[in-house]
């Protein structure tokens, strides 16, 4: 089995769509399972949807989401008036379980709302993509992954549950595939196991590929994208960045923990557990090699392969006068963080303070008043990070020279900087207005 992930762009444009049939045909002998995520823009006007109180803002939204898979529908069906209609039909039934939705007063909190409403984007994605490989005479079917990935209760950003994500998987997914029918699968969402409906954080569907892939003991997962593969930089960004051929599983979690967006953070974790290959790969150049992500990947030692950024750091600094030779004071922050259900980027310690950076708010707030019932805390924003990544990093001649001349050289103050144990990642936090100025400068040493 093969688990092929097609991100938004690829799942809209006609060219990209059409690739997806070819893709498929070409690989029918590895059964296919196909994990798709929303048209592009959709999860944007969903999630404005899921905020909106206004009825006539809740309509406009409702109109745009429809206009866009109006649009998809008569570019794909141009020629088939059964398939166009049924279609349409279809989308119009979605829409209308959403405006119900948007009325019903069945939920605990907003956050909850907030997912079942953005998880009909998949949902409809999904339908029309299996509508359009059937349409071209490969057998498929849609399924959706609140039966298959089954999910804490973290809305918003939920994790999977090993065992039940297993066992669903199984139950439903692989009848599809021994039957020869290609099951096209909701990227991004999933369900507790009471059955509410969840998402696995923006970006999500290339962790539930991974889930896919690791559930059903997958031989490969492979991610299509609107780009060649995983580069030293954002491409859209350093025009010269290059393509990198292959990556240990360690340096595509940091990459992407960090700031690429081309992978979800989290989807090396399953893949990882079972040695899973993932490739990455482009819808619009469906020849190329992409790049390949394993354990054993053949590798640069002691070279940088990648610059990466995130905009937007947050940052809290905790105080604590008792913290010389107090025992368990981190035990208590990470305690409080973690049921708040945030996650720690970076973090710095000294005998009276603790920085941390966060890569997700969870319930900022609620941690915020946890945190300062034993600390005093300040929650900084306007830094972002800046991180280069690549095996055994520290190797790399003069490194730590260089990154400080740099920054002099620039004079961009550098709030902190961390490398990991692993020797795989060095990052800096830095004001976020000055990360595009320093990008192309970390690149063009370290990389050209
Ligand atoms: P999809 O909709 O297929 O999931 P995304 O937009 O989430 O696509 O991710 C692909 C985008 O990631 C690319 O278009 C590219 O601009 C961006 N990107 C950021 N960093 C990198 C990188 N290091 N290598 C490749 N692409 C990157
Ligand atoms: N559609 C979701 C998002 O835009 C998930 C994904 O595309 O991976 O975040
Ligand atoms: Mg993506």
């Amino acid at each position: 089995m093969l688990v092929m992930k097609f991100g938004g762009t690829s799942v809209t444009n006609p060219q990209s769509v059409a690739a997806i049939n070819t893709l498929v045909q070409r690989e029918i002998k590895r059964k296919p399972i196909l994990v798709v995520s929303a048209l592009s823009g959709i999860t944007d006007l969903l999630v404005k949807l899921s905020h909106s109180i206004l009825a006539h803002e809740q309509d406009t939204l409702i109109e745009q989401i429809k206009d866009k898979h109006t649009l998809w529908i008569n570019t794909i069906f141009a020629d088939n008036e059964s398939e166009k209609l049924a279609a349409h039909n279809t989308i119009a039934s979605y829409l209308t379980q959403l405006k119900n939705l948007l009325h019903s007063h069945n939920f605990v909190n907003q956050l909850q709302l907030h997912d079942s409403v953005v998880s009909f984007g998949e949902m409809m994605s999904s339908h029309l993509i299996s509508k359009y490989l059937s349409s071209k005479g490969s057998l498929a079917q849609q399924v959706s992954a609140t039966e298959c990935i089954i999910t804490t209760k973290h809305f918003g950003g939920a994790d999977f549950i090993d065992a039940a994500t297993k066992k669903h998987c199984k139950k439903t997914v692989l009848p599809i595939v021994e039957k020869n029918i290609v099951p096209v699968i909701t990227g991004f969402i999933g369900a507790t196991q009471s059955g509410e409906t969840t998402i696995l954080g923006r970006g999500g569907s290339d962790y539930s590929a991974a889930i896919i892939g690791y559930a059903l003991n997958s031989e490969e997962i492979q991610i299509w994208t609107d780009v060649n593969g995983v580069y030293s930089a954002d491409p859209r960004v350093i025009s010269d960045a290059k393509l990198i051929p292959q990556l240990s599983y360690q340096e595509a979690a940091e990459l992407a923990m960090f700031g690429a967006k081309v992978l979800h953070p989290r989807t090396i974790q399953p893949a990882v557990k079972t040695g899973i290959p993932v490739r990455v790969l482009n819808t619009f150049n469906i020849e190329n090699c992409g790049t390949l992500i394993e354990h054993n990947a053949d590798n640069d030692h002691g070279l940088v392969k990648s610059v990466t950024w995130k905009k937007s750091a947050p940052l809290i600094n905790i105080y604590s006068a008792n913290m010389f030779l107090s025992k368990g004071f981190l035990q208590k922050i990470f305690a409080v963080l973690a049921n708040k259900n945030i996650s720690v980027n970076m973090l710095s310690a000294s005998e009276v303070s603790v920085s941390v950076t966060l890569d997700n708010i969870g319930k900022l707030d609620e941690a915020l008043v946890e945190l300062n019932k034993f600390a005093k805390t300040d929650y900084i924003e306007g830094f972002g990070t800046v991180s280069l990544v690549g095996e055994k990093i520290m190797s790399t001649p003069r490194i730590m020279q260089d990154l400080f001349d740099i920054f002099d050289s620039s004079n961009i103050g550098v709030q902190m900087l961390s490398y990991s144990a692993s020797n795989i990642n060095i990052s800096m936090i830095v004001p976020s207005d000055k990360i595009n100025e320093v990008v192309p400068i970390l690149h063009r040493k370290f990389i050209n």
